[in-house]
């Protein structure tokens, strides 16, 4: 059975190989999605060449097929966009919710860190210039499925974000709306970092006149420091060896049951399983650290209602 209302994706920047917290992400929107009968889609968010690795993007898919996370279609891959995000760009500027801006960082970060809008109205060129989004209904608060309605801080709501860097890289939040949209994504799945761009996704949406998918921010798996593990914090990549015991254990972060026997079932049971009792309202909202101290969660204060910086 196939539901085709709802799809979803795991959307990876191939800086690195996948460590326990983006398998977290991964199986998150994987098991989301396929338990609404849903589609899985990959895409790899291969659009700053020089925050990459060499060779991540494969072992990715590799590790992701390892883990038994088998995903719907072609993979998108976006560097082979490019001409997409020029027309949403060019869309935008024809309909005047764009405009070029000149200030530097040390300029914003005097003024309080958040951008005043300072060239909305100088009708700048676009050497040396940043594109902004000219927000006109900005986006104060959203419906997250594991958290309720979260609120952003005023200036970051309002606040005019760029859409295309300076450096002549799309920027994070223009080509992920556009891709999302593209690939018919209606649900949103991944960790709570990134819940503060949430509301700059969504007025790009509205801004575009396209519908709004639905979120759901996931826990972040933390180190013994009580950082998000990631690149920079060294995270060891998830091993190659048998998938099931860190797959158990990403099952057990995200709250979820995992039957006495897995030791005796192949990978794909035990996926197939989760699939059938996946619940989200058992997810747990707080960052944990991974692994067995996951139970014992605590709060690194990141996660209030409140959506800031
Ligand atoms: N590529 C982003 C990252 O790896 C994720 C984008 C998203 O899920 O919206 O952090
Ligand atoms: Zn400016």
């Amino acid at each position: 059975m196939s539901n085709s209302t709802c799809i979803g994706r795991f959307a990876p920047s191939p800086s690195g190989e996948l460590h326990f917290g983006s398998l977290i992400a991964a199986l998150g929107s994987y098991l989301s999605a396929r338990a609404q009968h849903g589609q899985w889609l990959v895409r790899i968010e291969d659009i700053d060449p020089p925050r990459e690795m060499p060779g991540a993007a494969s072992a990715i898919l590799r590790q992701l097929e390892h883990y038994g996370l088998h995903w719907d279609g072609e993979v998108l891959w976006q560097s082979t966009r490019h001409a997409a995000y020029r027309e949403a760009l060019a869309w935008l500027q024809q309909h005047r919710q764009s405009y070029f801006c000149t200030c530097t960082r040390s300029r914003i970060q005097q003024t309080g860190g958040f951008y005043d809008g300072h060239c909305r109205d100088l009708h700048r060129g676009p050497q040396q210039a940043a594109l902004r989004l000219r927000q006109h209904a900005p986006v104060y608060q959203f419906q997250d499925r594991l958290r309720g309605i979260l609120v952003a801080q005023r200036q970051l709501a309002e606040e005019d974000f760029i859409i295309h860097r300076r450096d002549g890289l799309f920027a994070y939040n223009l080509a992920v709306v556009v891709d999302d949209h593209f690939q018919g994504v209606t649900e949103i799945v991944r960790g709570a970092d990134l819940i503060e761009p949430t509301v700059r996704q969504i007025a790009l949406y509205q801004q575009f006149g396209w519908p709004v998918p639905a979120y759901l921010h996931l826990p972040l798996a933390l180190d013994q420091q009580g950082n998000k593990l990631s690149k920079q914090n060294h995270a060891p990549a998830l091993p190659a060896g048998d998938a099931r015991p860190v797959l158990v254990q990403a099952l057990r972060f995200l709250g979820q049951p995992v039957a006495e026997g897995w030791r005796d079932e192949p990978l794909e049971t035990l996926l197939q399983r989760a699939v059938t009792t996946w619940d989200s309202s058992l997810i747990p909202q707080e960052s944990a650290l991974k692994g067995d101290e996951a139970t014992t969660a605590f709060s690194n204060g990141s996660q209030q209602a409140m959506i800031s910086r």
